[in-house]
């Protein structure tokens, strides 16, 4: 009998040895854990293309309850995210920053349904054709909101009075985005535009939300601030997916 039987999406996988893998995955059963999966290397592996980051695997895994490190054992693949890397670079590099985004948020060994079920939603929304920037900002919104990170945007977060329709003053020493009377804000300032985004981000699912506004794409540095603080460390992948942007022509 398995330790763990759980539907969950490989986060990530390196070299152990000579034929092996570890692999991290975000389990919908215990959170995130990791596991050794032996003879994935070799030319006849069973695992084959199920480790790539993202696929969607019913696995068992075997060892102590609450170990570091478990043994895969079954692993099927339930869904492949493969066909949208290969759609384009860009798509390809927002897997990759998700599946970052997600190892960095999700707790070891203690299982959040609602992580799970995001994860899962922005990755059938990328095989329906949803762009990259959206779902990267949806993802980010979603994740720091289920951590207790995103400040309301309805209210100011110094006097909790109620925020008026338009663009967003956020002040770091409230941790949130405050009225005009508790300004001068320290910044940034979200357009108008950004707070309906988010406003829809946060209702609905992620390959419905519209699209990103021009004039929004300071959400992109804005998270990346709240990221940052709550990690107390920059992600890789955001930094190559700027890079990335700026040097293709728009
Ligand atoms: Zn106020």
């Amino acid at each position: 009998m398995p330790a763990i039987s759980s539907d969950a999406l490989v986060l990530r996988s390196h070299k152990m040895g000579e034929t092996s893998k570890i692999v991290v995955l975000l389990t919908r059963e215990r959170g995130k854990v990791r596991a050794v999966a032996r003879g994935a290397r070799g030319p006849r592996s069973r695992y084959q293309s199920a480790l790539e980051p993202l696929s969607e695997v019913r696995v068992g895994l075997y060892g102590r309850q609450g170990a570091d490190l478990y043994r895969l054992g079954e692993c099927e693949l339930l869904g492949s995210a493969f066909p949208v890397s290969a759609q384009s670079l860009e798509s390809a590099l927002a897997l990759a920053y998700a599946a970052e985004l997600l190892d960095a948020f999700a707790l070891e060994g203690e299982a959040e349904d609602p992580v799970y079920r995001l994860a899962l939603a922005v990755v059938r929304a990328a095989e329906a054709g949803t762009q990259a920037a959206n779902l990267s900002r949806y993802l980010e919104a979603w994740l720091l909101k289920l951590h207790g990170l995103y400040p309301p945007l309805d209210r100011c977060a110094a006097c909790q009075g109620p925020l008026t329709a338009g663009g967003l003053s956020y002040h770091a020493p409230a941790r949130g985005f405050v009225c005009p009377t508790c300004g001068p804000a320290s910044g940034p300032r979200l357009p108008s535009s950004a707070r309906s985004f988010l406003e829809s981000v946060f209702k609905l699912p992620p390959a419905s939300a519209p699209a990103l506004p021009e004039e929004a794409r300071g959400l992109e540095s804005f998270h990346e601030m709240l990221i940052t603080e709550h990690l107390e460390r920059p992600l890789r992948s955001s930094r190559v997916l700027r890079d990335v942007a700026r040097s293709q022509p728009r």
